[in-house]
């Protein structure tokens, strides 16, 4: 396939998707932006010496968010950025504790539906121990 077409997006499907959890994602995402009281419940942001990007607010905020915030209107690039948020830096272990029952894994396992829907799959669990640069091959295809 021509890579120009590859890139096409269908943001309408992306549109009715975010549409259709509005309401109670944007009240969430509300909620995760002002907080990080999970982060410490999350073993890969405590295995990644505390990195932001591992922790459960950080990846919801950056892609779920990002894609409430801009209307579905993205491009493949946003996409493929937002890819390695919701696989390689989650594993959808269910550990993170919310106090307000915020559900961080519904939460990124709707934006993997999402990036699914356009056509983009990422690869998990984060190989813990493996090469940052580890290649796809090396990793499990994620479905
Ligand atoms: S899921 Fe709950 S504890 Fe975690 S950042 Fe969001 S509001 Fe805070
Ligand atoms: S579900 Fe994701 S964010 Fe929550 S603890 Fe597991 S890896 Fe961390």
């Amino acid at each position: 396939m021509p890579s120009k077409e590859k890139d096409i997006l269908n943001i309408d499907i992306i549109k009715e998707m975010l549409n259709q959890k509005k309401a109670r994602m944007k009240l969430n995402l509300a909620a995760c932006a002002s907080c990080s009281l999970c982060a410490e419940s999350c073993f890969l942001f405590i295995s990644k010496n505390q990195d932001p990007k591992y922790m459960p607010s950080y990846k919801v905020i950056h892609s779920l968010g990002k894609l409430y915030k801009k209307k579905g209107k993205v491009d493949k690039a946003a996409l493929n950025e937002m890819r390695d948020l919701v696989w390689k830096n989650c594993v959808l272990c269910e550990r993170c504790y919310c106090a307000f029952g915020i559900d961080i894994p519904s939460m990124i396992a709707f934006t993997r539906s999402i990036l699914r829907s356009q056509g983009i799959s990422g690869v998990y669990p984060h190989t813990l121990g493996a090469p940052e640069d580890a290649s796809d091959e090396n990793q499990i295809k994620s479905s």
